[in-house]
């Protein structure tokens, strides 16, 4: 590891996230049948922002997006939780990695160059998404794991990071994709 990535998992940690890893010669794999959940029928945000479809793109214009970067930063959010936890907790939770997220961002720009932020929950870069009128921030607006087919938990395993679905533990999960 380079001092460039030993800085950004110290200024990931600093931001708050639980933890951070560096990924070299990162592919995403963009499943359609992953994005196949994404209707307006099984989500509320479809067509309603920049990063759920169709404003995102098609799966192929995401796909052809995230094959311009090939390193990454994988970083999660951890919370032990007391079951039963109420919905509106992993809300809060959720929103606070994301802005986590955005503080990170903010931090390094202009920093390492083109980026692409990938995360779960929504962007959370305006109070309310101009969509359908131009996005604001295009150059940084945190784009949708589910969207792009990203099977998380596969990233996570795969890049030595626990992820699971449990009642006493919640896992939020974000990638900042580099050049
Ligand atoms: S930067 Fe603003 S307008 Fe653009 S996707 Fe994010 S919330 Fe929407």
């Amino acid at each position: 590891m380079n001092i460039q990535q030993d800085l950004l998992i110290q200024k990931a940690m600093e931001a708050g996230f639980s933890r951070a890893v560096f990924l070299d010669s990162l592919t995403l794999d963009c499943r359609e049948d992953l994005r196949a959940f994404c209707t307006p029928q099984t989500c509320p945000s479809h067509g309603q922002n920049w990063v759920c479809p169709p404003g995102c793109g098609t799966l192929d214009a995401c796909r052809e997006k995230a094959g311009r970067f090939s390193r990454g930063l994988l970083l999660q959010s951890v919370t032990d939780l007391t079951p039963p936890t109420a919905p509106q907790v992993y809300k809060t939770l959720n929103s606070q990695h994301n802005f986590r997220f955005r503080q990170l961002i903010e931090e390094l720009s202009p920093g390492p160059g083109e980026v692409l932020p990938l995360t779960t929950g929504g962007c959370v870069f305006c109070d309310s998404c101009a969509y359908p009128e131009p996005c604001r921030r295009p150059q940084v607006k945190m784009e949708s794991l589910s969207a792009f087919g990203i099977d998380v938990a596969v990233l996570c395993r795969e890049a030595g990071l626990d992820y699971s679905f449990r009642e006493d533990r919640v896992y939020f999960t974000a990638l900042l994709m580099l050049g």
